[in-house]
């Protein structure tokens, strides 16, 4: 007898109710997915932009007018508050436009200068689709993160085979079926789903995918680039983060407490660019903790934000709070007791050791830890000596640009909380640890394409051919006189 199908079974975090079931697809389901996309692929990219375009805006409006649906599957799923789900779709829908809208100005072909050696030539670049792109994606934000690489490899022209994460596959089916349904003539493949968790993922790197872009923890990108490895297929590996914000002496403080209290909690401390390290000037310390102090104790897991998605999460979170407040931090809202699977509420660590696990490692739940420092240039030194550099945030009225330029992060805030993530025309992405490529806006199209250089003769000019064996010397004393004329003169 073989043995059965595995299954996977998504759960609510809230009470362990069963959500939806399904089959786990193994490399051989990976690999029909991958050449359904294949083929469809060829169609897609056959529409032009128009088409798609007006099919991807089509997809946009199906998902708005079933947004009561979607979003009762990601609060089943994740957990998160109603509202929060209608703002992550809110964001959804903003990035699946600006990618329709904007990927024919930005895709469009180049003509380029030929240059003095290739005057008779013409030269331009164009960009193609890659073809089929695989996205392996997180739970924290099951619409908003994949669609990040969905939308603009799809705007771009590529099939798509999406993996969702083992947590929120339902999410995953829907967003998918949603496009089918929005786009009834469309083959199948245009953007289907794969179910599974690390073995689905690792057959997806392996099935052939033109590009592999994946958004999760910077331990599995690590996975992720090494099976990529096998077969050469590129990658975009967008992890984890340890996000900080500076409070500067001349920061507006109310406004500074509001974005650092929702920065930190919002999602259950469950997003990749929370604030999870807070460096205040030693003169407005005391009213900056009091104000958000004063505002983090009204706020409720359970009301202002969901459980823990993922129990094995609760357990960092325990363990970061123990370790910080075993090495000199002070607990000055919550503590040990605020973790109360499957909710944490939330934890502010006053003074934690700058080695303990709550400002080295990414925590992913509702705490923060606030330092003290004695200049906004130690608080720059010390937000960035983190091998992560995902976002961060920065309050000062008369400074804020100046000290986010020293921030080595993908993206910073100056004076508001996670504005960058709102702003669909800017790239999003990390350095170091929190992984390389961009998603959104232009950039994000680009990394879904390959640039294809082409070059045609006007006309020849007799005598000049310096790229054949019929190449006189004459030719070759202009050619040296030039170069001398041209490269040889500074001084
Ligand atoms: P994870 O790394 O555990 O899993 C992410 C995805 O990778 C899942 O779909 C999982 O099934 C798959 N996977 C696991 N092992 C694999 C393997 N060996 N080969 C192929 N695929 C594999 O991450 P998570 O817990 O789902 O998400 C949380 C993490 O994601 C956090 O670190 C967070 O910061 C990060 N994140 C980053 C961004 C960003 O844009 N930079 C956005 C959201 C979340």
């Amino acid at each position: 007898m073989t043995d059965p199908t595995p299954r996977l079974r998504s759960t609510d975090p809230a009470d362990g109710g069963l959500v939806a079931e399904f089959d786990v697809d193994g490399p051989e389901q990976v690999a029909a997915a991958v050449a359904r996309a294949r083929e469809a692929s060829t169609w897609w990219a056959g529409l032009g932009f128009a088409d798609r375009e007006r099919r991807l805006l089509r997809w946009a409006a199906h998902l708005t007018r079933h947004a009561e649906e979607i979003t009762a599957l990601v609060r089943a799923e994740n957990g998160k508050p109603r509202d929060d789900v209608f703002l992550e779709l809110t964001l959804t829908l903003e990035h699946i436009r600006w990618a329709a809208r904007h990927a024919r100005s930005v895709l469009r072909p180049r003509s380029v200068s030929p240059g003095a050696l290739m005057a008779n030539h013409a030269a331009r670049v164009e960009q193609r689709p890659l073809g089929v792109v695989g996205v392996i994606g997180p739970w924290n934000y099951p619409l908003f993160t994949p669609n990040g690489s969905i939308a603009y490899a799809l705007a771009a022209g590529n099939a798509v085979v999406f993996k969702p994460s083992e947590h929120t596959p339902a999410v995953g089916r829907w967003y998918v079926e949603a496009f089918a349904a929005a786009n009834p003539d469309a083959p199948a493949g245009v953007l289907s789903a794969v179910q599974g968790g690390g073995e689905t993922g690792a057959a997806l790197c392996r099935a052939g995918v033109d590009k592999l872009a994946f958004t999760g923890s910077t331990a599995t990108g690590k996975k992720i680039m090494a099976t990529c490895a096998e077969t050469l297929t590129p990658v975009l590996v967008e992890c984890g983060g340890k996000d900080a914000l500076i409070v500067a002496a001349d920061a507006d403080l109310t406004a500074a407490a509001d974005a650092a209290a929702w920065g930190a909690m919002s999602n259950s401390g469950q997003t990749c660019v929370g604030v999870e390290r807070i460096y205040v000037v030693r003169e407005v310390r005391e009213r900056f903790l009091a104000e958000l102090e004063h505002r983090l104790r009204r706020v409720r897991a359970g009301v202002h934000y969901g459980p823990m998605t993922v129990p094995a999460q609760v357990e960092i979170v325990r363990g970061h709070v123990a370790d910080a407040l075993a090495h000199g931090a002070t607990a000055r809202v919550g503590g040990a007791e605020s973790v109360r699977p499957p909710y944490v509420d939330p934890v502010l660590l006053v003074d934690a050791d700058e080695d303990s696990a709550a400002v080295r490692e990414e925590t992913f739940g509702p705490t923060v830890t606030v330092r003290t420092v004695e200049s906004v240039d130690e608080a720059v030194r010390l937000a960035n000596a983190t091998e992560f550099g995902l976002a961060a945030t920065v309050f000062s009225r008369g400074r804020g640009m100046e000290i986010a330029r020293r921030i080595r992060a993908g993206a910073t805030s100056v004076n508001a909380v996670l504005g960058f993530a709102a702003v669909a025309a800017l790239p999003f992405g990390g350095v170091g640890a929190s992984g390389f490529g961009r998603i959104h806006g232009a950039e994000g199209l680009l990394e879904f394409s390959r640039s294809h250089s082409l070059t045609r003769q006007r006309f020849a000019l007799p005598g000049m051919a310096l790229m054949s064996f019929e190449r006189t010397a004459r030719t070759m004393r202009l050619v040296e006189r030039i170069v001398r004329w041209r490269h040889g003169r500074a001084r």
